[in-house]
């Protein structure tokens, strides 16, 4: 039970912040003209966020039956993290703010101008980030789909680790931070070489059991997780799995 659940929101004037956090019996939120804040994060039944133009922060996380977010003129901070039946991501025209980490259905994110920290960690359908110029903070670690950052203009922290097909991280002169271990095809990472050979030397062996068709299967997802077309180590393992099937 929450002040939705119990009509309590009605007797208070002049509703600034909303809290429903939690509620299970919550599934859809009344449309309040002055409120600024809402806070309706594990609403596990909620399907719906009103359009209030007023509003000025979202906390919806682990929404796990939202399927849209409107676009909220005034909305300034948007957490929709874990929600993972969300597949859009509007363009939200005073967005500074938005985590949209682990939400799994989302396969890209518009560009945002204004937007200044976007964290999209977890978001393993995201082939893309955008090119958004004005964007400081940038979380994309464990985007497993994603091959490559664009050049963005004053990033300040970029936080990659672990995107298994990133094969280019472009030369930002206004980094500070970097964190990109556990992304294999990145050639300044120092296990690099390490990994390429690991590569080749499990191909020889893939071809040694190569047998029947049901290892055939296997080969795919190997793919996908040791290489990327166009990167150095994609060629080098080519040519010495070519060289050693003859
Ligand atoms: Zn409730």
């Amino acid at each position: 039970m929450c002040i939705i659940c119990t009509g309590e929101y009605k007797t208070i004037k002049n509703l600034l912040t909303l809290d429903c956090s939690g509620c299970a019996n919550v599934t859809k939120i009344p449309i309040i003209p002055s409120l600024q804040e809402l806070y309706c994060s594990f609403c596990t039944n909620l399907t719906e966020i009103p359009m209030i133009c007023g509003l000025k922060e979202l906390y919806c996380f682990n929404c796990t039956s939202l399927t849209e977010i409107p676009v909220i003129c005034e909305l300034k901070v948007l957490n929709c993290s874990d929600c993972t039946s969300l597949t859009k991501i509007p363009i939200i025209p005073r967005l500074q703010a938005l985590n949209c980490s682990y939400c799994t259905s989302i396969e890209e994110i518009p560009v945002i101008p204004g937007l200044q920290d976007l964290d999209c960690t977890g978001c393993t359908r995201l082939t893309k980030i955008p090119m958004i110029y004005g964007l400081k903070d940038l979380y994309c670690s464990r985007c497993t789909s994603l091959t490559e950052i664009p050049m963005i203009p004053g990033l300040e922290y970029l936080i990659c680790f672990r995107c298994r097909n990133l094969t280019e991280i472009p030369v930002i002169p206004s980094l500070q931070e970097l964190s990109c271990s556990g992304c294999p095809w990145i050639a300044q990472n120092s296990q690099f070489e390490g990994n390429l050979s690991k590569l080749i030397f499990l191909q020889k062996k893939l071809k040694r059991l190569y047998t029947g068709k049901k290892l055939e299967g296997l080969i795919p997802q190997i793919s996908e997780i040791y290489y990327s077309p166009g990167c150095k180590g994609y060629e080098l393992a080519k040519r010495s799995f070519y060289s050693s099937s003859s």
